[in-house]
């Protein structure tokens, strides 16, 4: 996958996409990320990026030409397979399904405002347009680094097994089952038998079942949405007798 960050302050980048599985992940050549920034697109001699706002107002406003510019010259803006992605409080609120679907893709350009904003006519440039909560940072550095860590995790080849992510909470709809790990006992606090047992189809179980629990109580509206199978069915029905004990 080819990725494209357009910010003022690449400098941020360089923990998170030097560091674990994204640095693993460029070295094996299955992402390749560009950092631009469009400082360098600026037109007068101060190379500013931002001005004041029309009509008065707090706050600077990232101009156009600059991003728009870094964008003609590192993209190309007919190719339909490029996403180019606003990092925005006011986008669609970004999850792991997009996450999934975005993994999908070939090229991805994100742009990070900062300041107050952006001129709205960047709007016109982009094909997409994500928040990573409802809260508001400082810059889009952080949320477009949260988004390329989510898509990278799920490019195959990327996590080397394969299957880790996709027991992952959200992947397949319901959060994940407890973890442990030795020793066997600490602080007084057991392994659960079950785990222990070498019995797979019992793990299985277990985990399913605990999987179940704690979405039911952390994320009840994953579970509305959820389509249950038979034996999750039966599986709740156990949590709920248990609860009620
Ligand atoms: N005045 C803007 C508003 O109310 O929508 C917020 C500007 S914010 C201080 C500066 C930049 O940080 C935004 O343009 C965006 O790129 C980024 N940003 C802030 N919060 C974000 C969020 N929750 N998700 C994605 N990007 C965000």
């Amino acid at each position: 996958m080819d990725i494209k960050v357009f910010t003022i302050f690449p400098e941020m980048f360089t923990g998170p996409l030097n560091t674990s599985i994204l640095w693993k992940a460029r070295q094996k050549k299955i992402i390749n990320i560009d950092l631009i920034n469009f400082r360098e697109y600026a037109q007068d001699k101060h190379k500013s990026v931002d001005d004041y706002p029309f009509g008065g107002g707090a706050g600077m406003v990232l101009k156009p030409e600059p991003i728009v510019l870094a964008l003609e010259a590192n993209l190309n803006l007919n190719d339909s397979q490029q996403e180019i992605i606003l990092m925005s409080p006011q986008g669609q609120v970004f999850n792991q399904e997009y996450a999934k679907m975005l993994a999908r893709k070939k090229k991805i350009a994100f742009i990070c405002g900062h300041y107050e904003g952006f001129d709205e006519r960047i709007r016109r440039f982009v094909t997409q347009e994500f928040s990573i909560g409802d809260y508001v940072l400082t810059g889009g550095e952080l949320p477009a680094m949260v988004m390329i860590d989510a898509i990278a995790r799920l490019i195959p080849g990327v996590i080397k097994e394969t299957e880790s992510f996709k027991e992952d909470s959200f992947y397949k709809g319901l959060i994940e089952y407890p973890h442990y790990t030795r020793p066997r006992v600490f602080r007084d606090m057991e392994v659960p038998d079950v785990l222990l047992s070498g019995n797979h189809e019992n793990i299985r179980l277990w985990r399913r079942k605990e999987s179940l629990r704690r979405t039911l109580k952390r994320r009840p509206d994953l579970l509305e949405k959820y389509r249950l199978s038979t034996e999750d069915t039966m599986l709740l029905e156990q949590i709920k007798n248990e609860e009620v004990e």
